[in-house]
C-alpha cells in the first residue's frame, strides 16, 4: 500500500524528468545548430563581401589595364598616371580583402597579385621607354631625307630619281641600282661658279648622310631588338594581366563557391534543426501518450483504491456502529442485573451476618463493582474512540469535587494504612465552568490507581492554580503515591489501552488496563494532559493539567441549610426489570418512603391521578412506553393532574448526557448500576431546589429568556453572522419541517417504519443545531424505536408537531425583534 503510495508521484516526477531532459537535449541541439546557422549566414556575409571586392578589383583591373594601353600607345603622360593610380586604388583593395581573408595561402595569392601589379608596372614602363627611342629612328629618317633633298638640289642623283618606291626594292637589285648612282653621279658636270664650295657640301652632306645613314641603320638594328623586346614585354604584359585576370577570377570562383557550399550548408543546418524538432516532437508525443497512459492508469487504480478504502471505511463504520451499538446494549444488559446485584448485596450488609456470610457478600460487591467498572470503561473506551464523547458546560466547585471524589475512593479502601491528605489552593475556591463529570472521572481513576498500587504511606491530592505560556489559567491536579511505582520503560506504554506496567498487575490488582487510557483521551478533550512522574518502588505522581475557566457566580454559603426542608413520603416506581424493582421498593421502605411500584408506564399512568405520590423513579428503556414519553404525557396531559412532582430517571443508556434529562423534563438521573446511597442522595438532590452547586447552563438560559430555552443559535451564529442569512435559513427550515411533518405523519400511518427512522434521522440534524430541547427527544425515539415500540409513534408525533410549533412560534418571535 506505502508502495503504491508512492508510485504515482515518482511516475509523474519521472515523466517531467524526462520531458525535460528532452526538452534540454533538443534545446541544446537546436541551439547548437541556431549558433551554426548564425555563423553560417554571417560567413555568407563575409563571402559575398569578398565577392564585391573581388567585383572591384576586377573592375578596377580592367580599367587598370586599359590605361596601361593607352600609356603604351601615347607618349602622354597621362594615361600612365590614370594607371598608376588604379594600380594604388588596386593595391587598397587588395588590403581590404586580405582584412576578411582567412587562409594563408590566399593571403599569398593576394600577395602574388601585388607582385604582378609591380611586374605589369615595370614593363608598361619600359615598354613606354622603348616606344621613345622609336620616335628616334624616326628623326633619324627624316634628317636623312632632309639631307637627300639636299643632294638633290646639287644636281646629284638618288635612287628615288630611278624607282618610285625604293624601300621596297629587292636589296639586291636596290645595291646595284645605288652603285650604278654612285657612278653616274661621279660623271655629272658641275656648276663652274660654285665649283670649290660644291665640291666641299657635296662631301659634308654625303659624309653627313652617310653617317646619318649609318646611325639609322643601326637605330633600325637596333629597333628591330627593341621591337623584339617590345614584343616580349607586351607578351609580358598580357601573361600578367592573364594571370591577374586567372587570379582573382580564382578568387571569385572560390568566394561564389563558398558563398554556395555556404548556403548549402544552411540549408542543410536548417534541414537538421527540422528534423530534431519533428523527433523530438513526435518522442515528446509519445512519452506525454506513455505517460498520460500511466498516470490515467495510476489514477484509475487510485480512484479504485480509494472506492475500496470507502468501501473498507463504510464497513468499518458499520462494524464500529454494530460495536458500539453491542457494548451499549451488553453494558445496558449488564447493568440492570449489577444493580440488583450490587443493591442486594447492600441490603445483605444491612442484615446480620455471620462473618463468613459478610466475607462472602464483600466478595459478591467486590466483584460486580469490577465488572461494573469494567463496563463503564468499556462503553467510554468506545465511546472515545468514536468521538462521541460530549463535554458539558456547567458550573461546579471544584474544591468540593476533589474531596469528595478523594474521600470517595478512599471510602473504599479504608481498610489499607494509607494517609489522605487533600491540598487544594486558595485560589481555585471558586465556582468553574467546565464539565465535572469527567473532571471527577480522571481524577477518580487516578486516586484510585493510587490506592490500589499503594500498601501503606500516604497519598496526596494536590490541587494548584498555574498559567500557561499565554498567561491563561491552568489547574493542576497531582495524586501522588507511596506506592510501588513504575520502571521507566513501562511509562509510556501504560497510557496505551489495555497495558498495564507488569503482566501480573491485572492478578495481583485486577484492573483492565484501560482507565489511564480513557483518562488521557478525557484530558485532552477538555483541552488539558496527563503527566507522569514515577520511580520504582517509591511511588507516583499523576498530574492532570486542564486549563482553568472560572464563573462570574459566587459561591453559595452552604448548600446543607436548604436540604431536607421537604421530607419525602410517597414514591412511584416504573421498571421492567422485575428485580430491581423490587430492589428499589425495598431501599425506598428500609428509608421509610412508601412506594407504588409499576413494571411499565402504561399501567402507571392509568393509576396516577388517583395515587399521592411526592416522587417518581422511572427506567428509561421501558417497553413500549419509553422514560422520556411517559414524562412528557404525564406532563402534558391534565388528565394526570401531575404536580411538578420530581421524576428520577434511571438509565442503562450512556448516550445521553445530564442536560438531556433536564431538558426532558427530568430532576434528576442515575446511571445503573447504582447502590442504594445513589439513588437516596439523588433523591435527596432531586428535593433540593440548590442542587448542590451544580448549576445547569440551559436553567439560566431559561430564567433569562423564556423563548430561547426552546432554542439556541449560537452554534449557528458561528457560521450565519449576519441577521439576514440566519431569517433565511430559518425561514427555509421551517417551510421545509411542515413538509417533512407531512410525511412523517403518512409514513406512521402506513405503518413505513424504515422510512420513519430516515425521516426523523433527517430532521434531527437541524433540531439539534439549533437545540431544540423540546423537539429532539421526539426526534430521537423516532430514529431509533424498535419495532415493538411503534405502537408509541402517534402519540409521540403529537407531542412533536406540538413541540415543534411552539419552538417555531418561539424563532418567529425571535426574528421579529
Ligand atoms: P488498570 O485498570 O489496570 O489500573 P490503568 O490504565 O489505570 O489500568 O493503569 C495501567 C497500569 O499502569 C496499571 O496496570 C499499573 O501497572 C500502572 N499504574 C497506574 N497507576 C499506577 C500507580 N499509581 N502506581 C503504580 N502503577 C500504576
Amino acid at each position: 500500500m506505502e508502495n503504491s503510495k508512492n508510485r504515482i508521484p515518482l511516475k509523474v516526477f519521472l515523466s517531467y524528468l524526462a520531458l525535460a531532459l528532452l526538452v534540454v537535449v533538443v534545446g541544446w541541439i537546436v541551439f547548437q545548430e541556431i549558433n551554426s546557422f548564425t555563423k553560417a549566414q554571417r560567413d555568407e556575409s563575409i563571402e559575398k563581401n569578398k565577392i564585391l571586392h573581388i567585383g572591384k578589383l576586377l573592375t578596377l583591373m580592367y580599367e587598370s589595364e586599359s590605361f596601361a594601353r593607352s600609356a603604351i600607345q601615347s607618349n602622354s603622360r597621362r594615361p600612365y598616371a590614370n594607371f598608376l593610380q588604379k594600380n594604388d586604388s588596386i593595391a587598397v583593395q587588395i588590403d581590404s580583402l586580405k582584412q576578411m581573408i582567412a587562409q594563408p595561402y590566399e593571403a599569398k595569392l593576394l600577395d602574388s597579385v601585388n607582385i604582378l601589379l609591380q611586374q605589369k608596372t615595370r614593363n608598361i614602363n619600359e615598354l613606354r621607354n622603348l616606344r621613345r627611342n622609336d620616335s628616334s629612328e624616326v628623326f633619324l629618317e627624316k634628317t636623312i631625307e632632309k639631307l637627300s633633298n639636299i643632294e638633290e638640289q646639287l644636281g646629284r642623283l638618288s635612287l628615288k630619281d630611278y624607282v618610285e618606291d625604293p624601300e621596297n626594292l629587292d636589296p639586291k637589285i636596290k645595291n646595284i641600282l645605288q652603285q650604278q648612282i654612285e657612278i653616274y653621279n661621279r660623271y655629272i658636270p658641275r656648276d663652274s661658279s660654285n665649283s670649290v664650295n660644291q665640291a666641299t657640301l657635296d662631301s659634308i652632306v654625303t659624309t653627313s648622310r652617310e653617317m646619318l645613314q649609318n646611325m639609322k641603320e643601326e637605330a633600325s638594328s637596333q629597333r628591330k631588338s627593341l621591337s623584339i623586346k617590345e614584343n616580349q614585354l607586351l607578351q609580358n604584359d598580357l601573361t600578367i594581366s592573364q594571370q591577374l585576370r586567372q587570379i582573382l577570377t580564382a578568387f571569385e570562383n572560390e568566394f561564389v563557391n563558398n558563398v554556395r557550399s555556404l548556403n548549402s550548408e544552411r540549408e542543410k543546418i536548417l534541414d537538421r534543426a527540422m528534423k530534431v524538432v519533428t523527433i523530438a516532437a513526435i518522442i515528446g508525443a509519445i512519452l506525454v501518450i506513455l505517460f498520460s497512459i500511466i498516470i490515467l492508469k495510476d489514477s484509475w487504480r487510485s480512484q479504485q483504491y480509494k472506492k475500496q478504502i470507502e468501501a473498507s471505511n463504510e464497513h468499518n463504520e458499520s462494524l464500529l456502529k454494530s460495536r458500539e451499538q453491542l457494548i451499549s446494549m451488553v453494558s445496558h444488559d449488564l447493568r440492570t442485573p449489577l444493580s440488583t446485584i450490587l443493591g442486594y448485596t447492600e441490603l445483605l450488609k444491612g442484615a446480620e451476618l455471620n462473618e463468613k456470610e459478610s466475607h462472602y457478600t464483600d466478595r459478591i460487591k467486590n466483584a460486580s463493582s469490577y465488572v461494573v467498572q469494567l463496563v463503564d470503561d468499556l462503553l467510554d473506551f468506545s465511546k472515545l474512540e468514536a468521538g462521541k464523547i460530549h463535554l458539558e458546560k456547567v458550573t461546579f466547585n471544584l474544591k468540593n469535587l476533589i474531596s469528595e471524589t478523594a474521600e470517595g475512593v478512599q471510602s473504599l479502601y479504608h481498610e489499607k494504612p494509607i494517609e489522605l491528605i487533600i491540598d487544594i489552593d486558595d485560589k481555585i475556591d471558586r465556582l468553574l465552568v467546565g464539565d465535572p463529570f469527567r473532571i471527577k472521572q480522571i481524577l477518580s481513576n487516578l486516586v484510585g490507581n493510587a490506592y490500589k498500587f499503594t500498601k501503606d504511606g500516604h497519598i496526596t491530592v494536590k490541587a494548584r492554580l498555574k498559567e500557561n505560556s499565554n498567561g491563561d489559567p491552568l489547574i493542576s491536579l497531582s495524586v501522588v503515591d507511596t506506592g510501588i511505582g513504575i520502571k521507566k520503560e513501562k511509562q509510556k506504554v501504560i497510557f496505551e489501552e489495555f497495558t498495564q506496567a507488569e503482566s501480573d498487575i491485572e492478578k495481583k490488582f485486577g484492573g483492565s488496563g484501560l482507565g489511564l487510557t480513557i483518562s488521557q483521551k478525557l484530558a485532552t478533550l477538555l483541552g488539558g494532559n496527563l503527566y507522569l512522574e514515577s520511580k520504582e518502588g517509591v511511588g507516583s505522581t499523576f498530574s492532570f493539567v486542564f486549563p482553568a475557566e472560572f464563573s462570574e457566580q459566587e459561591l453559595p454559603i452552604s448548600a446543607e441549610i436548604h436540604s431536607e426542608n421537604h421530607t419525602p413520603k410517597t414514591a412511584i416506581v416504573i421498571d421492567d426489570d422485575e428485580a430491581l424493582l423490587r430492589l428499589n421498593t425495598e431501599i425506598l421502605e428500609r428509608n421509610g418512603i412508601k412506594t407504588h411500584a409499576f413494571n411499565n408506564g402504561k399501567d402507571a399512568l392509568q393509576n396516577i391521578a388517583k395515587m399521592e405520590y411526592d416522587f417518581i423513579i422511572t427506567d428509561i428503556q421501558l417497553p413500549s412506553f419509553n422514560g422520556f414519553f411517559f414524562a412528557e404525557t404525564l406532563k402534558s396531559d391534565p388528565q394526570y393532574q401531575y404536580k411538578n412532582q420530581p421524576i428520577i430517571a434511571v438509565t442503562g443508556r450512556k448516550d445521553l448526557d445530564k442536560k438531556s434529562y433536564i431538558e426532558a423534563g427530568f430532576a434528576e438521573f442515575l446511571h445503573k448500576p447504582y447502590e442504594p446511597q445513589g439513588l437516596l442522595d439523588k433523591i435527596k438532590k432531586a428535593f433540593n431546589n440548590t442542587e448542590e452547586n451544580i448549576t445547569d447552563t440551559t436553567k439560566q438560559a431559561d430564567e433569562k429568556n423564556n423563548n430561547n430555552a426552546l432554542f439556541d443559535l449560537t452554534s449557528m451564529q458561528e457560521f450565519l453572522n449576519d441577521e439576514e442569512s440566519m431569517a433565511q435559513v430559518l425561514e427555509v427550515f421551517i417551510e421545509n419541517t411542515a413538509k417533512d411533518l407531512k410525511a412523517l405523519k403518512k409514513n406512521i400511518k402506513k405503518g413505513e417504519l424504515e422510512e420513519v427512522r430516515k425521516k426523523a434521522h433527517k430532521m434531527l440534524s437541524m433540531f439539534r443545531q439549533i437545540n431544540a430541547h423540546a423537539v429532539v427527544p421526539h426526534l430521537d425515539f423516532m430514529e431509533h424505536f424498535k419495532k415493538e415500540e411503534k405502537e408509541q409513534l402517534p402519540v409521540h408525533f403529537k407531542n412533536l408537531k406540538k413541540n415543534i410549533e411552539r419552538t417555531f412560534s418561539a424563532v418567529q418571535k425571535h426574528l421579529n425583534c
